[in-house]
Order: structure tokens, then sequence, then C-alpha cells
């Protein structure tokens, strides 16, 4: 490509050849200057873009005129290509991920367009969920505890349209097309009304069911917290040892512990947590001492065993015996105060950093008891009730909350002889982020979706959900491919889906649950009217209405019989829970895309970032098999991360950050867009304001090539003066035959998604094809040719088309410079307005059949062109040539070589090709008088050339700055060449300088 430097003399090498023939001594005033006979480049588009003020106003123009409805009409019954877009979070502006990821679906949409597709985006927002809630909570501080859940549903949907107005603006500025006038969101009420649709679909069919799962709980505000939730805050605790009395026969253990009266020790910081205590853990791989005090044996793990000695008093104890944890497995203990057994199992989480190596598990208690419990069958209910309060323990602390039952429990542990130590530690513990006070680890009552609910294959055999979902993941095609075995894996271990919240914002698992038997009601004409209900009033309508406005009368319980109307009190209640986000957002297709016309399912493509193989695409996959049997894409594809040069995410305090919004309100929102193309999106990519200033400079680079190739197209009228094919020089035919390779080539990588090799290719054809070769050769015909002369016109009908069909090919990356130089191309009578109504040209339209013959020959032709360069260059350095227009170049080859062909053949090119005044063609190789040997070349089959460079024959022409031998008087002009006459008595200006003549005279 251009810089901006070599396009100014690009432009201005005649100009300057002018002015040094028209000094005063040779130019009488009333003479015409040599130089207004040139035809130089002129063009009113702007060598400086001014993108910040001028994009702006292209989306004003763009929005005036309803570009978008007009491109949706224009490709109104084409084949469909529809890209479903995954909705972005509303909570906060955009950021230089979303701007790249929506640039490439821009790419993606405007390529397909162009190819003929008929390919519209809907938008949307994801909207519900706890990022949102809790800086509405932030914001409404303990108000939100008093105030009614209908004015925080406001609240937070206030909140999420501000970030959506946002980003949409955002996503505007960068130039994206899509209807942004109607977006989905999946927080208005049909959205909410097709996620509740949906998960009553799940329901009926059966795929869902409640389940315990432990959450941490803020006993104060009653709530389940979720990690993000949770703030390490200094706590005191009591720190206590307790022993547990084995059971089982101690000789199974170690035989050294045959008839002995053998313990275990635990230590807590949570004696509430006792009650549950159901379970200790022994890590397999760890040593395990029993350490004999006083006829007591106890079991603890070596690495902590100095330790227990000191806090148990048990210094003077003796290991009698060692053993692995895994000896440990289901042995039984007696539970220090209940009547009940504990059983020993094994884990690998249990440390040996802190306690004793045996650990007291509580599976309602905590994440790791919980799942512990769940492989060993234990029973995981929770005793302590939303309040904290303790409930089926021992009398005396029933109804006490979990703190206030600290002390009486370690003074129960002290009567019955279980305590063997008991301290108190200062330490870092899980607080509630909102009101400060520790929380606990409470199993709750949650809904989950069943990855094994029994389905069936089309053929009838037996099948389940998970399996069904494993076979869609190998009926998509993945891009890159590692992303099968990605979700694969994740689908095939994930557990069930848990799928409620102990939120508000969101959309409720609207259920009615039975006062007497707590069974779900399942009833599809409620289910209908509620979901009618949703449609008018939107989620709220559950906050809104009770159980008894929203029941008919006589409706049953399917379990325990209990009939709605029956006695004084409501039958069934409400449940409040909502639905996890990733489940509205995972019934998008269904919400946007089934049932739309304009719109079909399953979407040709997803495309999003990396991580949504856990997120988006994941939950987009099992609502889709539950409810349609089938993925909802046929393709998914992701994109990398953006990071700095060096590697690292970008982010404000690193001081790395790259705001998309900032580059196009500094550089052009086509600098962001360049930049996108410019990058294998697939992986993770480097962005900063480096790369940034980068991909400005190219731009301009860019736009300087099409300012030249607009400003020769200066009065070309393509209908008028369009050459023919077979009548175009063999220069710009070969030209011609390079654009159309181009076309093909690009419109490839445009299909594959191979945005950066799109973006090189043109890179490497405007600089070495256009600057460096055709548009550099051309000057000499462009300037000095008369404007009506066929060879002036074969040049410019190629430019015509080269202009043409590159304005198609960088329109779905640089839709605002594309539709600028769409703006300043010679009118013809079928051009759209707007190059995005256009579709790229065909192959066939730039050039009929491709010559390989041509483009073969002219690749070869450009190889000996390298050698002449070369040449030119050692001559020039040795000061016995200037400019090469200077020179005569003989180039020596075999006749019976294939260069020697096509250097006959081509003979009438070669001049021009080499921008010298004279060539010839010696078939007698080997050293001339005058000339410089410069070497032999072996090139083209070993066919020898040797190009040779002599001081051009005859007087320069002032006018084009060639050599020539018959250059001489032209009117009033003494030196002026017999080409350049040519073109100026076909310029009528013979007459003219002949009177200009006669009046000097006169
Ligand atoms: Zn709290
Ligand atoms: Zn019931
Ligand atoms: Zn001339």
């Amino acid at each position: 490509m251009m810089t901006t430097k070599e396009s100014t003399s690009l432009a201005g090498t005649s100009a300057s050849t002018v002015n040094e023939t028209a000094t005063p001594e040779n130019k009488p005033e009333t003479k015409l200057e040599l130089k207004s006979t040139l035809t130089l480049p002129e063009t009113k588009f702007p060598m400086k873009a001014n993108l910040p003020q001028n994009e702006p106003a292209r989306l004003k123009q763009w929005k005036e005129t309803g570009l978008y409805g007009q491109i949706r009409a224009a490709r109104k019954g084409a084949e469909k290509y529809i890209l479903h877009y995954g909705p972005p979070y509303a909570n906060g502006p955009i950021h230089l991920g979303h701007a790249l990821q929506k640039c490439i679906k821009d790419f993606i949409l405007k390529s397909k367009t162009m190819a003929g597709f008929d390919a519209p985006l809907v938008p949307g927002w994801d909207c519900h969920g706890l990022p949102i809630e809790i800086k509405v909570d932030e914001k409404l501080g303990r108000k939100k505890l008093e105030m009614p859940a209908l004015s925080v549903l406001r609240a937070c949907r206030e909140y999420a349209q501000k970030f959506i107005d946002l980003q949409r603006s955002q996503l505007v500025r960068l130039g994206v097309f899509a209807y942004w006038d109607k977006p989905y969101l999946t927080m208005s009420k049909p959205y909410e009304a097709k996620t509740l649709e949906t998960f009553y679909d799940f329901f009926e069919k059966g795929f869902v069911y409640k389940g315990l799962k432990p959450v941490y709980w803020c006993l104060h505000d009653r709530t389940a917290l979720a990690e993000a939730e949770v703030e390490y805050e200094m706590h005191t605790s009591p720190s206590i040892y307790v022993r547990y009395a084995l059971t089982s026969d101690p000789a199974a253990i170690d035989p050294a512990l045959a008839g002995k009266k053998v313990w275990t020790i635990i230590w807590t910081t949570t004696p509430w947590t006792l009650p549950a205590s159901l379970a200790v853990a022994f890590h397999p791989e760890f040593d395990y001492v029993a350490l004999e005090d006083d006829g007591n044996v106890y079991i603890v793990a070596e690495a902590l065993a100095a330790a227990v000695r000191e806090a148990c008093k048990l210094e003077g104890a003796k290991e009698i015996a060692k053993f692995k944890g895994a000896k440990m497995e289901r042995v039984t203990f007696k539970h220090p105060f209940l009547e009940r057994g504990v059983l020993g199992v094994n884990a690998e989480y249990v440390t040996a950093d802190t306690g004793t190596g045996a650990v007291h598990t509580a599976p309602a208690h905590g994440a790791d008891d919980f799942y512990t419990g769940a492989r060993y069958g234990l029973d995981q209910t929770c005793n302590v009730d939303n309040e904290g309060r303790l409930r089926n323990g021992r009398a005396e602390w029933e109804g006490q909350t979990v703190f206030e039952a600290n002390e009486p429990i370690i003074k129960l542990l002290g009567e019955v002889g279980a305590l063997m130590g008991r301290s108190d530690i200062y330490h870092s513990y899980p607080h509630c982020w909102r009101c400060h006070n520790p929380v606990i680890f409470r199993a709750t009552e949650q809904w989950f979706i069943g990855m094994e609910t029994p389905l069936k294959n089309a053929d009838g055999s037996a099948t389940t959900f998970r399996q069904r979902a494993l076979d869609e993941i190998k009926r998509v095609r993945w891009d890159p491919a590692w992303g099968e075995e990605r979700i694969y894996n994740m689908i095939a271990t994930r557990p069930d889906w848990c799928i409620s919240r102990q939120r508000i914002w969101g959309v409720p698992i609207a259920v009615f649950l039975c006062n007497k038997c707590h069974e779900p009601l399942k009833n599809e004409l409620v289910n209908k009217h509620v979901v009618a209900l949703f449609e008018k009033e939107g989620a709220e309508a559950w906050h809104k209405y009770s159980a008894d406005d929203l029941l008919p009368g006589g409706t049953k319980c399917g379990k325990c019989g209990a009939v709605q109307g029956d006695g004084e009190h409501a039958a069934f209640h409400k449940e409040m829970d909502i639905l996890d986000v990733w489940f509205d957002s995972g019934i998008s297709w269904n919400a946007v895309l089934v049932g739309n016309e304009e719109l079909s399912f399953p979407a040709d493509l997803y495309i999003e970032g990396a991580d949504q193989h856990r997120g988006w695409f994941h939950s987009s996959l099992l609502c889709s098999v539950a409810v349609k049997d089938q993925a909802p894409y046929k393709n998914v594809a992701t994109v990398g991360w953006t990071l700095d040069e060096q590697g690292r995410a970008l982010s404000k305090s690193l001081g790395n950050g790259v705001d998309p919004v900032d580059i196009a309100d500094r550089l052009g929102a086509e600098v962001v867009r360049l930049w996108t193309a410019s990058v294998d999106f697939r992986e993770d990519v480097a962005a900063s304001e480096n790369l940034m200033q980068r991909a400005a400079d190219n731009y301009r680079k860019l736009r300087n090539t099409f300012k030249y190739l607009l400003g020769n197209l200066h009065g070309f009228d393509p209908e008028r003066d369009a050459v023919k094919d077979d009548e175009l020089l063999p220069l710009d035919r070969y030209m011609l035959a390079r654009t159309r390779e181009l076309t093909e080539k690009v419109l490839d990588w445009y299909e594959q998604f191979e945005f950066h090799r799109v973006y090189h290719a043109i890179n490497e054809f405007t600089i070495v094809d256009l600057s460096a070769l055709y548009l550099d050769v051309l000057k000499d015909r462009m300037y000095t040719f008369a404007p009506v002369s066929v060879e002036r016109r074969s040049a410019q009908t190629v430019i015509w088309k080269i202009t043409e069909a590159l304005a198609r090919l960088v329109a779905p990356i640089l839709s605002f410079t594309a539709e600028e130089v769409w703006g300043y191309l010679p009118r013809t009578t079928e051009r759209e307005a707007s190059v995005h109504l256009a579709e790229f040209l065909k192959a066939e339209e730039i050039a009929g059949e491709q010559d390989e013959v041509l483009m073969a020959e002219w690749k070869n032709l450009l190889l000996i062109r390298d050698e002449v360069m070369i040449a030119l260059e050692v001559q020039r350095k040795a000061g016995k040539i200037g400019k090469a227009l200077e020179s005569r170049v003989r180039i020596e080859a075999l006749p019976t070589g294939e260069p020697w062909r096509l250097l006959k053949k081509y003979e009438s090119s070669l001049k021009e090709l080499l921008n010298v005044s004279q060539v010839e063609i010696d078939d007698a190789p080997g050293l001339r008088a005058g000339a410089v040997p410069i070497a032999n070349y072996d090139l083209l089959n070993k066919k020898l050339i040797n190009p040779l460079v002599f001081p051009a024959d005859g007087i320069k022409c002032e006018r084009c700055w060639n050599y020539r031998t018959d250059t001489g008087q032209y009117g009033a002009w003494p030196v002026v060449c017999g080409r350049c006459r040519e073109a100026l008595d076909l310029m009528g200006y013979k007459s003219l300088s002949e009177s200009a003549e006669k009046q000097a005279h006169a």
C-alpha cells in the first residue's frame, strides 16, 4: 500500500515535470503552458477522512434513508443466512471484546448480504440476573428490603434499559448493521412469557425436579447468596476438638488396635453443625497414626499429630500404629451426643494444614460435605431454617439460632466427655456483602433439570437427555474444531442443572405448590393462563396476583387431592424463586427465531466468545434439545480474547485499556473495524493504542489508493468510454485478471470468515499490484495520452473495474469508506444507491473467462521486470543514469527460450512496464560497448536473460519527459515528442498553439 508520501509524489511527478518545462526563459507569456495539457488525477474525494465527524453524519444519512430496511427489502426472497445474536449483559458500556465480536458478526452478515443472501440480524440484550440486582441493591441499600417487589423490579428494569440504550448507541456508532430499533430483550413481556412457556415445557415433560443443594445463606437477610455476594471478613469463632468413639472392629484398621478403646478426634469452628454431623472424612493417601494415652487410642493424621497432642493435652501419648486413611473408609463411630452412628469416609479435599486430618462432615452445611454425603448416600436434610434456627434437634436448643447454639453445644460436649480441647480463633470467615453478618452454608431446596431424564430416540429406542445433547453436538460444525470436545466433555460430566435462584430480578419459576404436601401443581391449563398473563403484564404478574387470584376454584393437588376453594386457606402457594439467567438466554432461539418468518430455526450460526461453551452455547443446546429435540445451531464459532501486546488482559488499572468508543471518537470506527479485520479472531488477539495507530496508518494508505483510483476516473463515462475486454492493452488485461483472481480469493475467505486473510490480500493488492506496479507505470499513459485515445480509455476501463470491485470487497469491513467511495464512482444506470445494497462483483463480471495463459505469462514478465529494475538501480547508484526514463534497456535472451518468446509477444508493453524511454530485445547475449553487464540470471526454466542499461537515445520531451528521437517543434513549443504531438492533436491543441504563436509574433 502506498504511504502518504509516495502517493503525493505519485500524483505530483508530472506536475513537477511541467514546472521545469515552464521556466520563464522558454515560455512567452501568451504561450499555453504544457502543464495544462496533461490530464492529471482530479477528484473531490477528500484525502483527509475526518472520520470522527463524517461517520456520525453518514450514520444519520443511513438512518434517514432507512438503509437497513432497504437492504432487507432488496434481499427479500433470497436464500436466508441466520446468525443468531447472543445477548450481551446490559450492565456497563461496551468494551473492546464486545467491539471485536460485534464487528466480526457485522463482517459476516455484510459479506453474506453482498454475496446475495438475506441475512437479517435481530440484536438482543440479557437483562435479568444477579449483576444488575446487585447494582440496584447497592443503589437502594437497606431500603430495598422494605420496598415492595414491584418497585424493586421497576428499578432493575430502569437500570438495564439505561445500559441497553448506551450499548446500542455505541454499537451503532461502530457501524454495525442490525434491527437496532427492534431488539429482543430478555426482560420484555413477550420474552418473559416465552421463557416461562419454555420452562413449563420442561416441567410438563418431566425434566424438572426439586432437590437439595448447599448454598451460602445470610440469616439476617434470609436469602441465599451467590459466591460473588460473599466477602471474607475477620470473625471470632470457638475452636474445639471433639472425640468420636469407634464402634466398628479396630483390628480391621490395624492389628495393633485389636481390643483397644479407639477414637478419632475432629476439629471444628462451627459447633452448631455437630448435630448434623453424619461422617468423618479421611484423606485416603495420608498417613494416620494411632496415639495411645491412658487406655484410649486416638487416630489423627501423622502430619498434624504434634499439633493435636498439644491442643488435646496428649503429649505423653504413644504411637502404636500407622496406616493409610484409606483404611478408615466405612468404619463407624458413635455420634458424641446423639443416638446414631457416624460413617468413616474418604475425601481428597482433606488437608494437612489445620485440624486433625479427620474432618467432621455435615452434608447439609458445606459444599464439600454435601457432595461427599451424596457419594456415600447420607441424608442431606437441613435442620436449620431460613432464619438460621436449629430445628428437630435436641429440645434444649430447639429454635435457637446457630450462633446462639454454639455455647450450649460445647457445654454438652464437656458433660458427655467428648470435648478434648477448646479455644477461640480469630479468622477470615465468609460474610454477607450487604449486611456484613457472618453467613452459613445451608442445604436448601432448589429446582433442577435432570440430565438423566429418560427420552426416546427417533427410532423409539431409549436414551437420556444428556445423551441426546451429546448426539446433537456431533451434528454441529464447531469452529475452531476443539470447541466440540470442550462442550462435549462439559455436557458429558456436568451435574443436573440447578435452575432456581433465591432472587427477585428474573422470570419466576411460576409453579404452585400444595400447602399440604408441597407437591408442585402440574396443570397445563393453569400454566397457559399464567403465560398469557405474563404476555400482558410481564413477570410482575407473579408478584401482583395471589395464588387465589390465579387458580380457578376446584384446582386439585395431583398427590394429596387438596382442592383450591375448599376450606378457609388457599390450597396452594406460589414458588417465588426465579430462573437462572442462563435459562433466559438459553431459550433465545425460541423467543427470537421460532415463528419469525423473516428468520429461521435452527440458526446457521452462533458466534461468541470462547467461554460460551460453558455458557450460552451450552444452555441454548440443552433448552433446544429438550424442547425441539435438536441443536439450535448448525455452526458454532468462537472469538478469542483481547489482550495487550504482552499477552496480558486489558484493564484500566494496568493502564493498557483500549476503549473502542474512545478509538471511534478519536480515530474513527473504521480504525476499530480495520483492526478487527487484521487479527485472526479465532486466537487471542492483541490490542493497544499502538496497534490502533497502526491500523489508522493502514487506513490512510488504503484511502489514498482509493483517492488516486477515483482521480484517474475523472471524466470517464463507462457507457461512453469503456473499452471491450478484447481491446484492452495487455497490461490492463493482466491487471483485470489479477483483480478477478483477488475477488475469487477474497470471496472465498469471506465465506470462511477468514477476515485477516481478506485484510492482507487487499493490502498486498493495493501495495504491490497497484501502487508499486500498475498505478506507477500508468502515470505516463494516464497523464500524457489524449483522453479519447484507446490506450488511456483502456487503462481507465480497468481502473474503473478495479475500483468497483475493491469498493465492494472492502465494504463489509470499511463500511463508511466504501460508501464514500461509492458516491464518487462514475454513475452508471444500474448502480444501487448504496454499496450496502450492491452485491460483490462476480469473477466473470470483472473479466470473462480467466485467461490463465495471460496470467502465467505476465507473472514471468514481472520476474523479468524485477531483474531490469535491479539493473537500473545499479546504474542509478553508479551515477550513470538519473530517472529510469533517461535510459534505454536492452534485454538479451536466447532466441530459443521462453523469455525471448514472452519479450517478443509483449514487446509493445515493455517500455511502459519498465518505465524507460526505449527497450530493445537482443538475441546476441554478451557484452556490448558502453554497457555494464549486471549478471546472468537463471530464470524461467533455466533460460537466461541479461538486462543491459544505456543512456536513452534522442532528446527529452518537455511534456512527457520521455527521451525520443522524434522530438521537435510543435506550435509554440520547441521540444515535444511525436507521441505527445499526436495526443495534443487529438486534444485539439494544434490550432490553439498555432494561434498562440501567431499572437506572439504579431
Ligand atoms: Zn445479609
Ligand atoms: Zn398436595
Ligand atoms: Zn512527449
